[in-house]
């Protein structure tokens, strides 16, 4: 039989998080090769496909979709908290970035990152950073899907020594990457205030030329916004419409302090946020209006920014803050509920990538891109609603088995295709050396 699986995924509760965001009970997913083949009743796909390897649990549903993040950041995670965001990175990171950010330790750092993703249900990250050909390396070997993001700033970086270098780099890893089945390529203009308007130019017209999408820090701190305006007489997003920047499929990371004309720009381009509600937390930037964000209709996702803002990557916390912060910013517990929470860190962050005709739902002809719930143990019990149970109490250690592309890349909590204690090891090694170039003394031993 030429369409016969050779992998059910089975649960209590599948949520293909298709039109309507229905829930099927006791269901499963049949996947061949990348593909999802069927999705349906467990009993009638398990005698369709006698012979498929299976894999069970408590929720099945796609895989989260991380929309913004620094993935080798996680090397300097915890380095320097409870400090604001300029001082953090002119004084902590940037230095730091300077001196450790080598082609080895963006590898290793992405390592970590991508181990820690499958473990929390990760199955797709957009990264923002250097020497982005290691985290493409890293991610096909390890079989992650990613969003490359070569990251342009105005002066000397730690894998270019200028804006045009930078630029030429994304040029080279949009052609290696061109056609790629889970490395795709974007240009990570890094933000108003380290991107000159006719840099922003430029990179917006080569990202057009080349066909991949923008990602940029968009309005994530009044100062940010305050500076661009008393600079430009525009806040970010016009002055981002001004340039070309603002197009279709443009990934703004963060949008907290966006004007009603600010949203409707976004929206009118085909453009749309990323809310890395967790980071703005942390680095008391704001909280970001998701309510209004989700009824001006723009494309919206989640992140968790990079390891040293918020301190890690389990997308389930981003979640959680998109259905919790709008009911209490605005005092109504019917704001965002949890279903929608749940839709945007999937299929939202898939359509947000420019992804949604590939991954975001569990449906015939999709790549089986999906991640597996527990829902066994005490804090999960009992279960009348799956989304609720998503949305306010599951974290990634919840987590039993991801796929990525009709591969198990993590089983029972295992890593398959990662020395997860291995990689970790070795940052671990190095971070005496980090603390000690930004003034710092040492991590506690262990
Ligand atoms: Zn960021």
């Amino acid at each position: 039989m030429h369409d016969r699986a050779d992998l059910l995924v089975c649960g209590d509760h599948v949520l293909p998080m298709t039109d309507g965001l229905p829930v099927l009970a006791d269901a499963a997913v049949a996947v061949r090769g990348r593909d999802i083949v069927a999705v349906g009743p467990r009993a009638d796909l398990e005698r369709a496909h006698p012979g498929a390897d299976r894999i069970s649990g408590g929720i099945v549903l796609p895989g989260l979709v991380n929309t913004h993040g620094h993935a080798a950041m996680t090397v300097y995670r915890g380095l320097m908290d409870d400090v604001p965001l300029h001082e953090w990175l002119v004084k902590y990171v940037w230095p730091a970035e300077k001196r450790f950010t080598s082609p080895e330790n963006v590898a290793l750092g992405t390592e970590l990152a991508v181990a820690e993703m499958f473990a929390s249900g990760t199955t797709t990250f957009a990264d923002m950073y250097f020497f982005e050909n290691e985290v493409g390396r890293v991610c096909a070997e390890a079989g992650m899907r990613v969003l490359l993001g070569q990251a342009v700033l105005a002066f000397e970086t730690p894998d270019a020594p200028s804006a045009d270098a930078s630029i030429e780099t994304g040029a080279a890893l949009a052609a290696k990457y061109g056609g790629h089945p889970l490395v795709s390529v974007s240009l990570a203009l890094h933000a108003v205030y380290t991107v000159p308007p006719e840099k922003l130019r430029k990179g917006a017209a080569m990202a057009a030329k080349w066909d991949v999408p923008i990602q940029i820090h968009v309005s994530e701190s009044r100062r940010e916004v305050a500076d661009c305006v008393a600079a430009h007489g525009v806040t970010p997003p016009r002055l981002l419409a001004d340039t070309g920047v603002l197009r279709k499929g443009t990934i703004c990371a963060h949008g907290v302090h966006l004007t009603e004309e600010d949203r409707a720009l976004i929206r009118d381009a085909g453009a749309g946020v990323s809310l890395n509600p967790e980071s703005n937390l942390k680095l008391g930037s704001g909280v970001p209006d998701i309510a209004a964000l989700l009824a001006s209709g723009m494309r919206l996702g989640l992140g968790t920014d990079g390891a040293a803002s918020n301190n890690d990557l389990d997308l389930w916390d981003a979640v959680r803050l998109a259905a919790l912060l709008p009911k209490g910013r605005d005092e109504d517990p019917t704001a965002v509920p949890a279903r929608e929470a749940v839709r945007l860190a999937t299929r939202g962050g898939a359509e947000l990538l420019s992804m949604g005709d590939r991954i975001g739902t569990l449906e015939a002809g999709k790549r089986a891109d999906l991640c597996v719930v527990d829902t066994s143990s005490p804090h999960m019990t009992p279960l009348f609603d799956p989304y609720a149970h998503l949305a306010y109490g599951t974290r990634g250690s919840d987590v039993v088995h991801t796929v990525v592309d009709g591969r198990v890349v993590y089983r029972d909590r295992r890593h398959a295709t990662i020395d997860a204690a291995a990689v970790a090891a070795r940052v671990r090694a190095l971070a005496p050396r980090i603390a000690e170039s930004a003034g710092l003394r040492g991590p506690a031993r262990r």
